[in-house]
């Protein structure tokens, strides 16, 4: 049987990731399973755990990484945030497609061990776009807007290690430029 192929959507925080993410998910052609990530941020009013994240204490998010449990994982805002391998291996072996959404330090470290994935960078509009949804997602305090915008500016400046880049203007058109690519890659293979 043929295996999976890995899609990796990765861009800056508050880029609409999630928003393609759905749009891809509920594309039957595109046989996607999600990969759920571990975190040890805490969960928000209107996640589920084992279906957004699967949220665990530092203790065990230290013992992952000890176990090489994880594919890839890294730190972002004070929290970790990792890949668990065994649902990714389990579902390419199963000939079935997985979508790993993560911030774009993590893609290296996939691309060494999954040399086939495709990896999309989602870029903003415009900057000011990309504040605006920052502003609207996380209702912080000045300071830390602009952690999160000086972060978000650093995260653009990977874009150049792309071949794909998507500008998301709009979710579902966004979508179907990375069906499109990943389709075409899927047929190489
Ligand atoms: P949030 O806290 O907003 O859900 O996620 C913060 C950032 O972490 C987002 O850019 C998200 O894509 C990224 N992220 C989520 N899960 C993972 C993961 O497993 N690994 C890595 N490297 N980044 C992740």
């Amino acid at each position: 049987m043929k295996k999976g192929m890995i899609l990796v959507l990765t861009g800056a925080s508050s880029v609409g990731k999630n928003l393609i993410r759905d749009e891809l998910m509920k594309d039957e052609e595109m046989n996607l399973f999600y990969s759920i990530s571990v975190t040890t941020r805490p969960k928000k009013e209107d996640e589920i755990d084992g279906k957004d994240y699967y949220f665990v204490s530092y203790e065990t998010f230290a013992s992952a990484v000890r176990n090489r449990e994880l594919l890839e994982y890294t730190e972002f805002g004070g929290y970790y945030y990792g890949t668990p391998c065994q649902q990714v291996d389990f579902l390419i072996n199963q000939g079935k497609n997985v979508l790993i959404e993560v911030e774009a330090q993590g893609v290296g470290q996939i691309k060494l061990k999954h040399p086939d994935a495709l990896c999309v960078f989602v870029i903003p509009e415009n900057m000011d776009e990309l504040e605006k949804q920052i502003r609207l997602r996380y209702k912080d305090d000045e300071t830390t807007i602009q952690q999160r915008l000086n972060k978000a500016k650093m995260e653009m400046e990977l874009q150049p290690l792309f071949n794909n880049v998507v500008t998301n203007t709009d979710a579902a058109a966004s979508a179907a430029t990375i069906k499109k690519a990943f389709l075409d890659e899927w047929k190489k293979g």
